[in-house]
């Protein structure tokens, strides 16, 4: 299998198995992102469409979805703040000193 040298993690790592994404999206991803860069999306994107609630059958999901990609992968530098906040951390117990 090939390797890239990914754009995300910085590491030359193997490149994404099969094909990731349609058009030139995919093409970009396949020759600047490694395979365990396009995991840890796949991971995210299953979080942000249960958060959301997106549908992906639905245009606007995909939409929101690519945008949301491409944020993670640094395809489009300045379009952070439109980066979604995901909850990852529990919130803080408030049951201390048990
Ligand atoms: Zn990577």
């Amino acid at each position: 299998m090939a390797e890239v040298h990914c754009m995300r993690c910085g590491q030359t790592r193997e490149e994404i198995e099969g094909t990731p994404y349609g058009g030139s999206i995919g093409k970009t991803l396949k020759e600047k992102i490694c395979d365990v860069c396009w995991k840890e999306w796949y991971e995210q994107s299953i979080k942000i469409i249960n958060e959301y609630r997106l549908s992906l059958r639905d245009q606007k999901g995909r939409d929101f979805l690519a945008t949301q990609m491409k944020i993670f992968f640094k395809l489009e530098p300045g379009s952070e703040e439109e980066a979604v906040k995901l909850d990852d951390t529990p919130a803080p117990s408030d049951q201390s000193g048990a």
